[in-house]
């Protein structure tokens, strides 16, 4: 058997704001195993993004227990994080945050020359991604000569880059309209399946979700 990629027990987080206290995760329990694309349902302001930056381990102050690929992630310390976080796990935002004054290319390159892989290999894996997404021709371009779709083919380009076993997506097609949101989401999911990576992908779209292996709903703070 496989140990999940990442598996959540009691996961909690409140906010306080003006005094009063929101608990917006109540005790989230959730196994991604290898190769498993999971979608993250629920309304505007259930916590979907609260859970993604607690397993993207970018958030601290989270109750219970985040393991990713089998390393409990709460008890380390922040260099440790950082590396795991690294090393393991890809996130797609809703809006790109790709670095402006660097091209497409330069984008996906970046992140693996952090992560100790060479020059060309890293340039050839990023024309690869690119390539297979559409973006062949659009590689010396910056994120403001590139549409919305292109520039978010970008972000899950670079996402990918590292071949992570867990990829965290929120929201990924959401500023998009319909057709593109569909065209985009279809080419990350081949690319993730490709890989074999697994992925929990925040979506308040239900048609969207059944494309995934497996939907989970946060509702009430808790997932079901
Ligand atoms: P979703 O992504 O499902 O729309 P969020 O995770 O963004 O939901 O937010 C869930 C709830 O947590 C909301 O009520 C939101 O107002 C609250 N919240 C999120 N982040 C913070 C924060 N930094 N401070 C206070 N409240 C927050
Ligand atoms: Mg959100």
């Amino acid at each position: 058997m496989n140990d999940p990629v990442v598996k959540l027990s009691g996961l909690t987080r409140s906010f306080e704001q003006g005094g009063v206290r929101i608990d917006v995760l109540r005790g989230v329990d959730l196994a991604v195993m290898p190769g498993e694309i999971v979608a993250l349902l629920g309304p505007s302001g259930s916590g979907k993004s609260t859970l993604l930056q607690a397993v993207g381990l970018l958030e601290g102050g989270f109750g219970g227990r985040i393991e990713i690929a089998g390393t409990d992630a709460s008890a380390l310390s922040g260099d440790s994080r950082t590396t795991l976080r690294r090393d393991r796990i890809g996130f797609v935002y809703q809006f790109h945050h790709l670095l402006p004054d660097f091209s497409a290319l330069e984008n996906v390159v970046l992140p693996q020359l952090v992560a100790g892989t060479e020059r060309g290999a890293a340039d050839e894996r990023a024309r690869d991604l690119l390539g297979a997404l559409g973006l062949g021709a659009r590689l010396d371009h910056r994120p403001s000569q590139l549409s919305g779709g292109e520039q978010q083919r970008v972000a899950v380009a670079r996402a990918l880059a590292n071949r992570p076993a867990l990829v965290l997506a929120d929201e990924p097609t959401g500023n998009l309209d319909e057709k593109t949101a569909d065209l985009v989401l279809g080419q990350f999911l081949e690319l993730v399946r490709r890989q074999g990576s697994a992925a929990l992908i925040a979506t308040h779209n239900e048609r969207l979700a059944h494309a995934m292996d497996r939907v989970v709903r946060l509702h009430e703070g808790v997932l079901e």
